[in-house]
């Protein structure tokens, strides 16, 4: 039996988790959940946000599937989404979107994956005020040529394995021209080393129309943290919304698998939340596992699920509930 951390989040992570150690027991998948959270929940019971026993668990295990967090807006505490993909530099954020049948949307046939910067850009947390009178505030963008070209290698090796064409980097070099500058420099250069493969370059406010205009036309995009966060929750609606959409944080020895969508305060605890995006992540990591045969027999299940009539989740415009559609991949397993 493999161990995996699992890290159940709050709100409705802990809904979405209870659905996927069911299905992972019904489908005999080898593995064995080691269950460590963090967050508010922690931290009222024992006065840590992070427990060390959840650091150990993640360096032993080496991997792990995490629930969503919640983080305060403006006061309080940093995320432990982003402390996590700092320690660990988990500097992959892989965001695959494709369109799933049986999920009706204004847009068929996408098949696309994002690879969002996860350590750099605006999100290293250097903030801060410029004069007493808090009137004036910046905040530190950083791009490291290390830390892009990571990335934009990742994305390309990935269109290579994958038999994809092209490469699409997203950037803002008109204004942000030594920062975004050097991504997108890293960016032709990488591309020289891939001639199959084209690079196509598009500025960030292009990008956001030519998503919901045309998003056939892309195959994988790379682009800087900030951007990327933007992109994928885009990305994600025109596939049928956060409640499916997967994601994977990817560094060289770590790696944290997750769903794109938060906490969800405003549906917790309601046997409203919609399990299919860490379904379809806990799908990845088996993949990332080399544990194809549980990928596929989870996959086959949840996808005849989501291809039933009149069999849909809240955010779909159904009224199946969390339990009930859970209930239903295992009767397909
Ligand atoms: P959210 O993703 O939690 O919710 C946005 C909307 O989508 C809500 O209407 C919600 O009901 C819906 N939704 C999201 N996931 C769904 C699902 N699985 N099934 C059905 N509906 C779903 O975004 P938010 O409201 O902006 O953030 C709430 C909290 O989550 C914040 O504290 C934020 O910081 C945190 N957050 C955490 C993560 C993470 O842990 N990786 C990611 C994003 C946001």
């Amino acid at each position: 039996m493999r161990k995996i951390t699992l890290i159940p989040g709050d709100g409705i992570g802990t809904e979405i988790s209870r659905s996927l150690v069911k299905i992972f027991e019904s489908a005999k998948v080898p593995i064995e959940f080691e269950v460590e959270n963090a967050g508010l929940t922690v931290y009222k019971q024992t006065g840590e946000l992070i427990p060390e026993s959840l650091y150990k668990s993640i360096e032993k295990n080496k991997v792990a599937i995490k629930g969503p967090i919640t983080t305060p807006i403006g006061e309080g505490f940093r995320s432990i989404n982003v402390s996590l993909r700092k320690k660990y530099d988990l500097y992959s954020n892989i965001r695959p979107v494709k369109s799933i049948s049986g999920i009706n949307t204004k847009y068929e046939n996408v098949n696309m994956v994002i690879f969002r910067e996860n350590t750099e850009g605006l999100y290293i947390g250097e903030e801060k005020f410029e004069d007493k009178e808090k009137t004036s505030a910046i905040a530190i963008k950083r791009i490291t040529k290390k830390g892009s070209t990571r990335i934009i290698k990742e994305a390309f090796e990935y269109a290579k394995k994958n038999n994809f064409n092209k490469v699409t980097v997203v950037h803002k070099a008109n204004i942000l021209k030594i920062t975004d500058g050097m991504f997108l420099e890293t960016a032709r250069e990488i591309s020289k080393q891939y001639k199959d493969i084209e690079l196509e370059e598009m500025i960030v406010d292009n990008m956001c129309m030519q998503l919901v205009t045309n998003p056939q036309k892309f195959q994988v995009i790379v682009t800087m943290n900030f951007y990327g966060d933007f992109l994928s929750d885009l990305a994600a609606g025109l596939v049928g919304g956060l409640g499916i959409a997967p994601g994977a944080n990817i560094g060289d020895d770590i790696a944290i698998f997750e769903a794109v969508h938060g906490s969800a305060p405003d549906i917790a605890g309601q046997n409203k939340a919609n399990p299919t995006a860490l379904i379809l992540s806990s799908i990845e990591m088996l993949k990332y596992l080399n544990l194809n045969e549980y990928a596929k027999k989870i996959e086959k299940a949840i996808f005849k699920v989501l291809a039933l009539p009149n069999f849909k989740t809240y955010d779909l415009s159904g009224n199946v509930g969390t339990k009930e559609f859970t209930d239903k991949i295992i009767e397909f397993l």
